[in-house]
C-alpha cells in the first residue's frame, strides 16, 4: 500500500511537524483531518520526502510512537524513525496496481458499455 502525505492547511501542527505519513489502500480517499491531531489537512504529493534522507519531523515523531518511512523505489519504503517495521515492501500485485492506476486517464466514457 502507498504511503501518502498530508500537510495542515493554513496553520502549523505542533503535533506531526506539519507532514504526517499516512499508509493507504490506492483506492482510499485522501483523509481530511490529520490522524495524529484531527486538524484539517491536505495530501501533498511526496516528492520532497524522497530526497530528503531524514525529515526534521520523523524524530519528533518517533518519540510520540509514530513511525515515519521513505520511499527507496517502486513500492519500497524504508523506515526513516520509529518503531514501526523497517521496511514497507510492496507485492508485485500491489505495484502492479499502482502502476496501473498511474497509467489510467482520469475519466473513460464508454458508450459502449451498457
Ligand atoms: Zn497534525
Amino acid at each position: 500500500m502507498p504511503i501518502y502525505e498530508y500537510e495542515p492547511i493554513d496553520w502549523d501542527c505542533p503535533m506531526c511537524e506539519n507532514r504526517v505519513a499516512v499508509i493507504q489502500g490506492i483506492n482510499e480517499e485522501a483523509l481530511k483531518m490529520c490522524p495524529q491531531c484531527g486538524m484539517e489537512v491536505r495530501r501533498v504529493i511526496s516528492k520532497v520526502s524522497i530526497q530528503i534522507k531524514k525529515p526534521s519531523g520523523a524524530g519528533k515523531a518517533a518519540e510520540k510512537g509514530f513511525t515515519t518511512w521513505k520511499k527507496v523505489g517502486q513500492g519500497e519504503y524504508e523506515k526513516v524513525d520509529g518503531p514501526g517495521v523497517d521496511a514497507i515492501i510492496a507485492s508485485e500485485q500491489d505495484k502492479k496496481a499502482v502502476a496501473e492506476e498511474k497509467a489510467a486517464p482520469k475519466k473513460i466514457v464508454d458508450l459502449d458499455k451498457p
